[in-house]
């Protein structure tokens, strides 16, 4: 059956990056929970450092906060010393896994080749992918937002059919925005929006189009998300530093 793109239930993801000790982490939760006891309607997700799903696991068992994973290696297991594997991500409690983030892409050099690698084998192994595209400044400048969306986004799609790809979400992250402070504006974000979502109709079919999760981030704070989930094709969003706090957080996923 095919939604309606604003009924469609939001995702709040918390990427927490490389933060947060056990402790910061179970204070966090603690804190966190008692605030969104009223949050409605919503996914929410945090993607802590790996060291701390076991603990989170644990403590989450019961609650309505899923675990996702910041990346993950696309064998099911081998000789990939450092690499953490889908098959592992399930077994620690993972639902969703953030691919192809642009600090993966600019300090570990992915490609679109290998976030596409990722995404089949996340698709495969019944994870939730989160993957990340967007610009960088010079290139909005240049006005090739467009082709770049349009690339990343068909390159990490590659091979991967309409059976397969119902549990994607693509995250809309413009580089420039990331962590900056500066946030896209909701009508200029929408725009990106409507365009990845054109381009899931002209690959897939209207089905997937529709009910595709589209989320932003960069720089979302309790300030801006309002304007930013009225867009009628904002599903939710990936929260980096304002995540890291339980109460602005907290504040992000109410508003939702
Ligand atoms: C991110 O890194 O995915 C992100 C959105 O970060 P921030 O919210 O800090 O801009």
């Amino acid at each position: 059956m095919t939604m309606s793109i604003s009924k469609m239930k939001a995702l709040i993801a918390a990427n927490w990056k490389m933060n947060k000790d056990i402790k910061e982490a179970v204070s966090f939760v603690k804190s966190f929970e008692k605030l969104i006891k009223n949050a409605k309607n919503i996914d929410i997700v945090i993607c802590p450092p790996f060291t701390l799903f076991s603990e989170l696991n644990q403590l989450l068992k019961n609650s309505k906060i899923k675990l996702g994973a910041q990346n993950m290696h696309f064998e099911d297991k081998g000789t990939f010393t450092g690499e953490i594997s889908p098959l592992m991500l399930k077994d620690a409690g993972c639902e969703y896994v953030i691919l192809g983030h642009s600090e993966r892409r600019q300090y570990f050099n992915e490609t679109d080749d290998l976030i596409n690698k990722k995404v089949k084998s996340a698709l495969r192994h019944n994870l939730k992918p989160i993957l990340c595209i967007g610009e960088t400044l010079q290139q909005r400048d240049n006005n090739k937002t467009r082709e770049i969306i349009e690339n990343q986004l068909i390159n990490c799609l590659n091979d991967i059919n309409e059976n397969e790809i119902k549990n994607l979400v693509v995250a809309y992250e413009p580089v420039w925005a990331i962590g900056t402070g500066k946030n896209a504006a909701p009508e200029q974000a929408e725009e990106v929006h409507k365009f990845i979502r054109s381009l899931l109709l002209k690959i897939y079919n209207k089905k997937i189009s529709d009910n595709a999760r589209i989320i932003y981030g960069g720089s979302v704070k309790p300030e801006n998300i309002k304007c930013l989930m009225k867009m009628k094709n904002i599903n939710g969003t990936l929260v980096g530093g304002a995540s890291l706090d339980p109460k602005s957080f907290a504040e992000i996923c109410n508003a939702a």
